[in-house]
């Protein structure tokens, strides 16, 4: 095993072609890895003692994954690091997993995340925090921290997250490595555990781009089980793999780029810039001057959204029940005991502006402040073909130092969620380390639908640099 788990899953399924790997036994030496180091970090809510072998084929078969424990998976457990699902079997799979299944992937186990995705930091989890993989008293990142952290581990080659305002791409950029979340209605949300649904996409997380376009091509595409999904075709994304970035002009946000940004960050994601324009790229100034609403308006949204999606959690359809003779204190009970703290703040915040007298003051407001900056990007489009932008203001924070101070937590996420407002594709990759020798994430965000351009661009960039090979010395060997 020594030597292979370094290895990307395209790397694993090459040697598997050339008969020098067993893929019968791969996915066991991967459980085995998982099981032995997961201990200290805590990324996965189960390792199946049976892998599940998906039936079909295709280039990754035989590879293992990993999946956030808010995608169902027929007859496992799904809890979204919740109480009140108190594993709650599955009784069909999501659309992504029949497509993996089809592909001929082995599904390893479920990973860890803040309950029902509400978080950036992984803490608010019923089974307590993911660490951080390259230092254990920072948190891996939210909300899909477990399957970010589990990658960026090793324990797994790839894995799938969820993004409602950042969830795929922040804890990617905290733990050093990749997460995509594609455009919406590129990939089908059937079967993903709803939090906001017009905001909400299922995304890969994986150590490199090679990786990332054969999953793309794996689990994009229309499907009629999800009435937001795109009926547009779905291109090879490996054929964006590339090394080809001379006819790109790169965007540089300057509301991305104020006070609040960590000045290590800001140095990293400059130095991407500069490489990429060594190659050819042409850097273009612009403005996204809607940007200092994002943050309030993804709130408003987001919650008003949770709590409306929230409200089936009742004890009475799914898992948890407190049993009383009163059906009002039936849910009152159920709820009050299932849910923990932020998922109460946001069902009140939301309950809140979706009441009757404050509708119009908040989420139709909210609304068009949305309207706003997506057109913001479509005017930035029409001089540049992506933008670049730090992930996240700082690198990995410590497990507690934001966790009693929700808007500091909120505030933390103002450079991903204004891409889940516009419904754009945008991705996070290691761009380096700072001086506590923690993961940098540098944003790409495309043009609708143009996931190609982004793959093409960061593959180019990890050609020229090796910070998605680096491994957190502490799950070496
Ligand atoms: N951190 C954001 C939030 O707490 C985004 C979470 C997500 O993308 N699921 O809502």
């Amino acid at each position: 095993m020594k030597k292979f788990f370094k290895l990307g899953g395209y790397q694993l399924a090459e040697l598997i072609k050339d008969a020098k790997l067993d893929r019968n036994e791969l996915p066991f030496l991967f459980q085995e890895r998982a099981q032995r180091i997961d201990p200290l970090i805590k990324s996965f809510v189960e390792i199946y003692s049976q892998p599940i072998i998906g039936e079909g084929a295709s280039f990754l078969k035989g590879i293992p994954i990993a999946i956030k424990d808010n995608i169902c998976i027929k007859g496992k457990r799904i809890t979204c690091a919740s109480k009140i699902l108190n594993s709650h079997i599955s009784v069909y799979d999501a659309t992504v997993i029949e497509k993996l299944k089809r592909a001929g992937l082995v599904i390893l186990g479920t990973t860890n995340m803040d309950e029902f995705a509400f978080g950036s930091s992984c803490e608010n989890s019923c089974y307590g925090p993911t660490k951080n993989p390259w230092q254990l008293e920072r948190v891996s990142g939210g909300s899909s921290g477990g399957s970010a952290a589990a990658v960026a581990a090793r324990l797994v080659p790839f894995a799938l997250g969820s993004d409602t305002g950042g969830s795929i791409r922040q804890p990617a950029s905290f733990c050093g490595v990749v997460g995509f979340k594609p455009t919406y209605g590129r990939v089908s949300r059937f079967g993903l555990v709803a939090f906001a649904s017009s905001l909400d996409q299922i995304g890969p997380i994986t150590t490199n781009f090679v990786d990332c376009a054969y999953l793309l091509n794996i689990i994009c595409g229309f499907d009629k089980f999800d009435s937001t999904s795109a009926k547009v075709d779905v291109p090879d994304f490996t054929q964006a793999l590339t090394f080809q970035v001379s006819d790109i002009k790169i965007g540089i946000p300057q509301e991305y780029f104020q006070e609040g940004l960590d000045k290590e960050v800001e140095e990293k994601i400059m130095g991407v810039a500069k490489q990429l324009e060594k190659k050819g790229a042409k850097l273009i100034d612009i403005s996204l001057p809607h940007t200092e609403y994002a943050v309030a308006t993804y709130y408003i949204i987001a919650c008003s959204e949770a709590s409306s999606n929230l409200q089936r959690y009742d004890g009475i359809k799914y898992g948890l029940r407190e049993s009383k003779d009163n059906l009002v204190e039936l849910y009152r009970e159920s709820r009050g005991e299932g849910f923990g703290e932020e998922a109460k703040r946001r069902i009140f915040l939301g309950t809140y502006s979706l009441s009757s007298g404050y509708y119009q003051a908040y989420y139709l407001r909210a609304l068009k402040v949305r309207t706003l900056i997506k057109n913001d990007f479509q005017k930035a489009f029409d001089k540049v073909d992506v933008i670049l932008t730090p992930t996240s203001p700082t690198s990995a924070f410590k497990i507690g130092e934001k966790i009693t101070d929700p808007l500091s937590m909120y505030l933390s996420d103002i450079y991903t969620i204004s891409v889940n407002l516009a419904g754009l594709p945008a991705v996070s990759f290691p761009c380096g380390f700072d001086k506590n020798n923690l993961p940098v994430g540098a944003q790409l965000i495309g043009r609708a639908f143009d996931e190609q351009t982004l793959i093409r661009i960061g593959f180019s960039y990890q050609q020229m640099t090796d910070y998605h090979r680096q491994i957190p010395p502490l799950v070496y060997g």
